[in-house]
């Protein structure tokens, strides 16, 4: 039998570990800064029975609930050149790396690659759950592999990039192996001359503006910091989770029979089928400003779901289910979370 790490708090309150500030009690939590200690703390959890969560920043989850089990915030840290050529390098990263320092370093050192993430809140670790992605990047355009422990066993595993099935706003440990590994390192592969070409046209037309015709990876991440800090709401300032829905991926045909109705439905191309901004959804139906006691839609970004100071999980998440239900309503579209909801 294990004895209880000295890690782990018992009744620990989580409010300052989940950017939509949602207050609620976890029965453990543990914040792990070394593998020795998460080994130790996973160990406990599977000798008491508990059902284990892993959090990193906490920007892109929402607690409805008390959590009746272990939070094992993840911060073990360390930044590794692993391998180098002339062109490129091979950049490991411990899962407990806040994403936007890390990318801060990288444009430092000149290397590129990730610049178009900048400002993305959270950890290392948490970017390939959700192929983290923004201004035309995504993280499995740098990623080689990751490396993981299999919570149920305690082993080490190394996954490519090919079994992290990596997809929009997607992977595989959103799906089959969902809770069953906790992610401890990351390795990305990232230019030393960096080429850039940049093609998503906020940034382009922004780069425009400032009169920057042959950017470098400092011009574009300053740009997309700019422009990011313009359009979202800062977590440190008004609890927020980013996007609360994934912008959904409709037939051709679903599309066609929309356009007739809707002819100014914006609208990208999805392999064969067709993506529409959920934000557009969402500000059809009215919802862009619209507030309910502490829980509201942010008033520039529909969506954007947002704490004014006290609303609690299932306030957020009673609004987020009434916006889904109007936009199916309305359009005949289902909205799904890119939050991750516990509890
Ligand atoms: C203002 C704002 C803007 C945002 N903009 C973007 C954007 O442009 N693009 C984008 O893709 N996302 C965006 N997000 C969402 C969020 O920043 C990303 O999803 C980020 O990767 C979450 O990191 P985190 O460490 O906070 O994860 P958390 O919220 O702590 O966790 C998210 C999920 O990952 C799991 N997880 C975390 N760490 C580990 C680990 N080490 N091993 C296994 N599982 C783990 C958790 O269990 C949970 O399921 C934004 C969020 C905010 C608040």
């Amino acid at each position: 039998m294990n004895t209880k790490p000295e890690v782990i708090r018992e009744g620990f309150n989580i409010a300052a570990y989940n950017t939509m500030g949602i207050s609620a009690t976890s029965r453990f939590f543990a914040e792990v800064d070394t593998l020795e200690e998460l080994k130790e703390v996973l160990a406990f959890a599977r000798d008491q029975h508990l059902p284990m969560y892993f959090l990193g920043g906490g920007s892109n989850v929402l607690f409805v609930d008390d959590y009746d089990g272990l939070l094992i915030r993840m911060n073990i840290k360390g930044k590794e050149i692993q391998n180098e050529n002339d062109d490129h390098l091979l950049l490991k990263a411990g899962a407990g790396e806040n994403w936007h320092e890390l990318v801060m370093y990288c444009v430092e050192k000149g290397w590129g690659g990730i610049e178009n993430l900048s400002l993305i809140p959270g950890s290392t670790g948490a970017a390939p759950i959700q192929n983290i992605g923004a201004y035309g990047v995504e993280l499995d355009q740098v990623f080689v592999s990751l490396e993981a422990i299999e919570v149920s066993t305690g082993e080490r595993r190394t996954f490519s990039k090919e079994e992290c099935r990596f997809g929009y706003r997607d992977s595989i440990f959103k799906n089959e192996l969902k809770g069953e590994y906790v992610i401890c390192s990351v390795v990305l592969r990232l230019q030393k001359h960096p080429e850039i070409t940049p093609s998503y046209k906020a940034l382009t037309n922004a780069l425009a503006e400032k009169g920057i015709s042959k950017p470098t990876i400092r011009d574009i991440s300053n740009t997309v910091i700019e422009i990011r800090e313009s359009k979202l709401p800062d977590p440190s300032k008004i609890g927020n989770t980013g996007s609360f829905f994934k912008n959904p991926v409709i037939s051709k045909d679903q599309f066609h029979t929309l356009q007739k109705e809707y002819p100014e439905i914006p609208h990208y191309p999805a392999g064969d089928e067709i993506k529409i901004p959920a934000a557009w959804l969402i500000d059809q139906c009215g919802w862009k400003g619209k507030r309910f006691g502490d829980a509201g839609v942010h008033k520039m970004q529909a969506l954007v779901i947002v704490n004014y100071g006290n609303a609690t999980g299932p306030e957020i998440w009673d609004l987020a289910n009434k916006i889904q239900h109007s936009v199916q309503q309305k359009f005949g579209i289902a909205l799904t979370p890119e939050v991750n909801i516990i509890g």
